[in-house]
This record gives structure tokens, sequence and C-alpha cells, in this order.
């Protein structure tokens, strides 16, 4: 089993130390081997899964099912909760963004994002992004580390007792998008195995069909996401039609420039299922990206693969100090409409979350907030 971990021995020195192993981030065989290292029968690790991903419980204290005695060596030895919240922002449009730290102080964001229909939760695979995307603020922290798979589990979990209550059922579906801080792909190994913990019947059953992880462009991974039989859906950052553009905005264009990235998303479109499409992102930067000539541009590239597609166009969002703007509404509705005219399927995000700096792009660790904002601080 990877990273069973060093015990935190001697806490109470104040020193830092690797973080005992965390139980959210182990799968359901990963955890009952570790149970059975303990001399505990199997069915132990089943009450602890459903402890944990089931019933939402933050600390062994609440399993009162299991004998306060193994509670006690599982306080000792191991974790569930090692994310604590530092800042919970509200938004005028119900959007909420937590901001954590882990154990070693480093930043984690996620975003609650209610809708009529479902619920969509937005977590972060990396603290800080190395990539550096010039019209992102989370490029500005640079990478401090990846996240453990339990840090990715540990942000819905939270998430989803701070919506609707410890343990509580979501009253609507609830859909995962891996479009947080950082560069899923350049995490991959913790990113899957925290969709594969999430997915588990006995547990937060989030099934891979409801998660849509979103890459940069890290092309050796596209392919191999297309052969993990059930995998998320793919989302695709373009942000610009052509090299010369895309190299300036977004640097990792140099490595992977748009004509080996497209090709990866011709091989992936193979593993894609009946009505499945993959989805591009095209954040709208005014007179940067936004022009009638540049929608030309991008439908003829992406007609030059002919790819089972769609794009989603997203107005930038506020992110001093950089030098962008969003397109006007109307510009984005012109540049949707080329689209269209030429046959790729077009749509306009609507911004969520903007007032207390949860949209896309506007993830840097701020505890800083809009007056407007209601903030509590934990
Ligand atoms: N690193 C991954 C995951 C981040 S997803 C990726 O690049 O896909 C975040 C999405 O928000 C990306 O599509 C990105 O292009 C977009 N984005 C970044 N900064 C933005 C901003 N200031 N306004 C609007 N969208 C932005």
């Amino acid at each position: 089993m990877a990273n069973t971990g060093v015990r935190i021995k001697g806490k109470e020195l104040g020193m830092e130390f690797e973080p005992s192993i965390n139980l959210t981030g182990l799968t359901a065989n990963e955890l009952t081997t570790f149970v059975c290292s303990l001399g505990e029968p199997a069915y132990r690790a089943r009450q602890i899964f459903a402890g944990v991903h089931d019933r939402r419980l933050r600390s062994f204290a609440d399993m009162t099912d299991l004998p306060s005695e193994l509670r006690g060596r599982l306080t000792d030895q191991s974790a569930v909760a090692t994310l604590k919240v530092e800042s919970r922002y509200v938004s005028t449009d119900g959007t909420r963004r937590y901001l954590f730290k882990t154990h070693d102080n480093r930043p984690v964001e996620t975003v609650f994002i209610p809708e009529e229909r479902r619920d969509t939760i937005c977590f972060s695979s990396q603290s800080g992004c190395p990539l550096q995307c010039t019209f992102c603020l989370t490029a500005q922290l640079g990478l401090l580390r990846n996240l453990t798979a339990g840090e990715i589990v540990e942000q819905v979990i939270f998430a989803l007792n701070d919506a609707y209550g410890v343990g509580v059922k979501p009253p609507r579906g609830t859909n995962l998008v891996g479009m947080g801080a950082g560069e899923p792909f350049l995490n991959f190994d913790a990113l899957i195995k925290a969709i594969r913990i999430m997915a588990e019947p006995s547990g937060l059953h989030i099934v891979p069909n409801r998660v849509t992880v979103s890459t940069a462009g890290i092309v050796p991974r596209i392919l191999e996401l297309a052969a993990i039989p059930d995998r998320p859906h793919l989302a695709v950052s373009l942000a610009a039609p052509n090299d010369e553009l895309r190299d300036e905005l977004m640097p990792i264009n140099k490595k992977w420039p748009l004509r080996e990235l497209l090709s990866a998303c011709k091989e992936f479109e193979r593993s894609l299922r009946p009505n499945e499409r993959m989805t591009f992102e095209y954040v709208m930067l005014a007179d940067v990206n936004d022009a009638d000539e540049q929608a030309r541009q991008l439908a003829n590239l992406l007609n030059r693969y002919d790819l089972r597609a769609k794009v989603n166009l997203i107005p930038h969002n506020q992110a001093e100090p950089l030098p962008y703007h969003p397109s006007p509404p109307a510009r984005v509705e012109t540049f949707r409409e080329i689209l269209e005219s030429k046959g790729i399927h077009a749509f306009v995000r609507r911004p969520r979350g903007r007032d207390i700096l949860a949209a896309c792009g506007q993830l840097a660790a701020r505890s800083q907030a809009h007056p407007s904002q209601q903030s509590d601080n934990f």
C-alpha cells in the first residue's frame, strides 16, 4: 500500500510531521488491508469506510459503532480529516468558496455551486499551480504541492456536509468538476484514485459519469485517460485559436502545441460513449482572443479535426493585477454565433461566485473579501 505514512508521535511537541495515514484517501480494499494490519476483522474496514464516505463523519470519535478502544487506536495511528477550513465565503448567488489549509499549511480551495437541478462541487488537485497561464490568478502562487487523494476527497466531503448537513443525502444530484486550483493531469494518480474512491457505492457514490476533469493540455495523460474504462469526462482549456497566441497565453502550448493536443483529442474521441462529447473551454479576453476572425479560426481548427465536442465560452473573471478584461456580452454572443454558424456547438458559461473570488481563474488563496459577502472565519 502506497503512503501508509509516518505516525504522528510527539505532535504535542509542536514539530511538523508527515501526516499519519489519511484513511480518507484509501480505497475500500486498501482500508481492509490497513484494518487487518491492526489485527482487526475486515468488517471493521467496511464500518470505517461507511463512516468516512457515507455518513461523512470527520472524526473517529463520532464512529460510535466502533469499540472505543479501536477508536482510540485509530486516532493515534491515522486521520480522517486533515484539512482545516480557514474561511468560508458565501456569494450573493449562493456559491460558496472554502479556503482550507493542509497539515503543512498549504492553501486548498473548493467551490460549491448550487444549481436548480443539480449542485456542482469544484475541487482543487494541487495547492497552487505550476502552469503559467497569463489570465489565471492561481498561476501567481506557483506550485506549492500536489494534493493527496485523501485531500481531494476531503474537499468534497466537507462541501457536501456544509451544504446539506453531516451525512445528509444530497437532495439533488452532485456533479464534480476538477477545475479548481492546479493542473489535474500533473497529479494524475491521486486524481484517478480520488475519483475511484468517490465512486464507491457504499460511500459517496458519485459515479465518474458525473465527474469532469479539465486540463490545460497535458497530452500523454489525455491518452492515458482514454484507456481507463470507468473514466470521467474530459474538458480541455484552449484560450486561443492558434499556436502563436496560445504560446503567449498558455506557455504549456510550447511543449504540446495545438496540433499535438488536438490529435490527442482525436484519439480520445474513440473512447467517447454514445451521447458523450468532450468540452473545450475558451476564456474570453477582451481584444485579445475574442475577434470575429478568431472565432472563424477556432471553428476551422476544430472542424479540421472533426471532433465530437462542444465549446464553453467563459467570460474572463476579474483577476487583478492581471491585465485582462472580460469580453462584453454582445461580443461573446457574436463569437458564439460564428462558431454555431460553422457547425460548432458553443455555450456561454454563466460566471458564478465572482463576488467572493470563487469563479474560474480566481482561486489564489485570497482570504480578503468583498464587503458584501458573508464570511465565517473558523
Ligand atoms: N489547469 C486546468 C484546470 C483549471 S480549470 C485547466 O487549465 O484546464 C479552470 C478553467 O478556468 C480553465 O478552463 C481556464 O482556462 C479558466 N480560467 C482561468 N482563469 C480564468 C479567468 N480569470 N476567468 C475565466 N476563466 C479562467
